[in-house]
């Protein structure tokens, strides 16, 4: 991201602070900016398949750069195959169009009590080496009259976890959506998650993990966060 980026897409005082180092500093320290993902105004001008095309192109210039020859079998269809991987898989959840509709129910039983879904599993894409992280997601909330299909809550993680992201953000985009969908604070996210950006690279740790969260509501009480945690046998 350039700096004036930076500057625009927050006013927080620590991200103004950002602005002042430089990008190897961003990258190393996975510090993230703002809770939004920084998208760019002309951002759904290009079509799906416009962005292929182009990709392809691009990342065509970056292997053969790097030195390899594309008219060897197997290296022939990568620049193709990542292009469509990034616009149509990996980087999908970019796109809110393909964010999940969310079809809440009415609490017939009167459930009050925690709803948990632990071990959601996701893979993201760390925004400052386009490496991957993954891990599992845990989300729990308390009714507000409306519930909602368990299946959408794995959907609501996926789709932001298909983003270049930042496990913060990852974590704070997944607990926003839950509160309006679910139209309550009270609901709770932890993410943990190994990121290969620190294992494969860089420092080389492949046996630490990294974990997040978010605690709204009634769950920054500390017998209802106990009762969570208790749950997922932290
Ligand atoms: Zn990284």
């Amino acid at each position: 991201m350039k700096r004036k980026e930076i500057m625009l897409n927050t006013l927080h005082n620590k991200v103004v602070r950002m602005n002042e180092l430089v990008t190897e500093e961003i990258g190393n320290d996975h510090l993230s900016s703002a809770v939004e993902t920084p998208m760019r105004k002309d951002a759904f001008v290009l079509s799906e398949d416009e962005k292929i095309k182009k990709i392809e192109i691009h990342f065509k210039e970056i292997m053969e750069t790097l030195g390899l020859d594309l008219n060897d079998d197997s290296l022939n269809g990568t620049p193709l195959r990542v292009a469509k991987m990034y616009v149509k898989e990996i980087f999908n959840g970019l796109d809110p169009a393909n964010k999940p509709s969310v079809k809440l129910f009415d609490n017939k039983y009167q459930y009050n009590q925690m709803l948990v879904e632990r071990d959601i599993a996701f893979y993201s894409n760390c925004e400052h080496h386009f490496v991957p992280f993954f891990g599992k997601a845990h989300v729990a909330y308390i009714p507000n009259g409306k519930v909602i299909g368990l299946s959408k809550l794995n959907r609501i993680v996926n789709y932001y976890a298909e983003r270049p992201q930042v496990q913060e953000r990852l974590t704070m985009q997944i607990a926003n959506e839950l509160k309006n969908v679910l139209n309550t604070e009270d609901v709770v996210v932890v993410v943990e998650a190994r990121h290969l950006c620190v294992s494969s690279r860089g420092i080389k740790d492949d046996s630490s993990s990294t974990i997040t969260s978010f605690y709204g509501g009634k769950f920054k009480v500390e017998q209802t966060k106990a009762e969570f945690l208790n749950y997922l046998n932290f």
